[in-house]
């Protein structure tokens, strides 16, 4: 099921598809124009799903990991742990959907430590509420428009600060990681390790037992990807592909994806670049284009060897990395 999907155009009478697994709408130019929130599919995937725990290798054998995006917690339900290697990216603004949800610590660490549980000693990346601009929060409506992700937690630090609690707290029962979303400045990223540190002083006191995860960033950012070299207080890198084509076109998000074939140039070249920047720093990719195998290509070429995309999305990717070199070139034979 997709929901959500905004208004799109076509000629009346043409056909789209729905693929609701993975959150797409297809338009009939072939393009992919939407994701958006898949409901938790209903079953477990069949039991063909492979058991190598998203551990795969390139034709030349070269290694390159493959996780999943998770926009609900019960989404688990329906993904094998074996076939992956972790969760990439877990957005919160669709289980935190109210400013009531956002002030529940409790809430909070249940849904983070359901999915580290789960994961059963894998990597999750949690990421903070990404909220504001196009994505609003139910009962935060007095906020300026501009203010988005990692810029509207800092001006709400109430709404970070229990977030913070609930993320240290839940990171005893697994393997987590913090994903900071639409971070544009290095001292956007400091606030926040701040803010952690000092909360992590408050758990100290109340005797709650807490660990200080890596906290790392969305690259998502125009402003970001060009100075990737500055954060270095980031632990690591997601790359957004999703918000870095919409601002780096100035468009909307529905816009740019519908246009996607001739954004793509643009998105991959920033990419490559600032993976060149990340020097030796862990570095994942999570937006849309991780999950579509025609950029499989070009993403290895940049160096990017960690996918995180909607689980529907791996069987795809899984088949194309078969057939491609560690440089995106195509092996022999193929
Ligand atoms: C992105 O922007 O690519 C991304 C993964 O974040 P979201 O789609 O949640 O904005
Ligand atoms: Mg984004």
């Amino acid at each position: 099921m997709v929901v959500g999907a905004g208004d799109f155009t076509v000629a009346e009478g043409a056909p789209i598809t729905v693929e609701g697994d993975a959150g797409m709408v297809f338009l009939p130019a072939g393009n992919t124009v939407m994701r958006m929130v898949p409901r938790p599919a209903a079953r477990r995937h069949e039991n063909t799903e492979p058991s190598d725990n998203g551990m795969l290798n390139t034709a030349d054998g070269k290694p390159v990991l493959l996780s999943v995006n998770l926009n609900d917690p019960s989404e688990v339900d329906a993904v094998s742990i074996n076939a992956i290697a972790g969760v990439g990216l877990m957005r919160t603004e669709f289980a935190i959907s109210s400013i009531a949800d956002a002030a529940n610590e409790e809430k909070q660490l249940s849904i983070y430590r359901r999915v580290l549980e789960w994961a059963d000693g894998k990597s999750v990346t949690i990421r903070m509420l990404d909220v504001g601009g196009d994505k609003p929060l139910s009962g935060l409506e007095d906020v300026h428009a501009e203010l988005r992700g990692i810029r509207l937690l800092l001006e709400r630090p109430e709404i970070a600060r229990v977030q913070a609690r609930a993320l240290l707290r839940a990171a005893v029962f697994g393997k987590l990681a913090v994903l900071l979303p639409m971070v544009t400045f290095p001292a956007e990223v400091e606030a926040t390790r701040r803010i952690f540190e000092e909360e992590a002083g408050q758990l100290d006191r109340r005797g709650l037992p807490y660990r200080m995860p890596p906290i790392g960033m969305m690259v998502e950012v125009p402003a970001a990807a060009v100075m990737l070299d500055t954060f270095a207080t980031a632990d690591f890198f997601s790359f957004g592909t999703n918000d870095l084509a919409q601002y780096l076109a100035a468009s909307t998000r529905r816009d740019v994806t519908a246009d996607s074939q001739k954004t793509s140039p643009a998105v991959l070249r920033i990419l490559t670049n600032a993976a060149r920047l990340a020097s030796t720093k862990p570095m994942s990719i999570c937006g849309d284009m991780a999950g579509n195998p025609q950029y499989l290509p070009a993403l290895l070429a940049a160096g990017i060897r960690h996918f995180s995309m909607a689980p529907a999305r791996l069987p795809a990717i899984r088949s194309a990395l078969i057939g491609l070199n560690a440089d995106g070139t195509t092996a022999a034979g193929e």
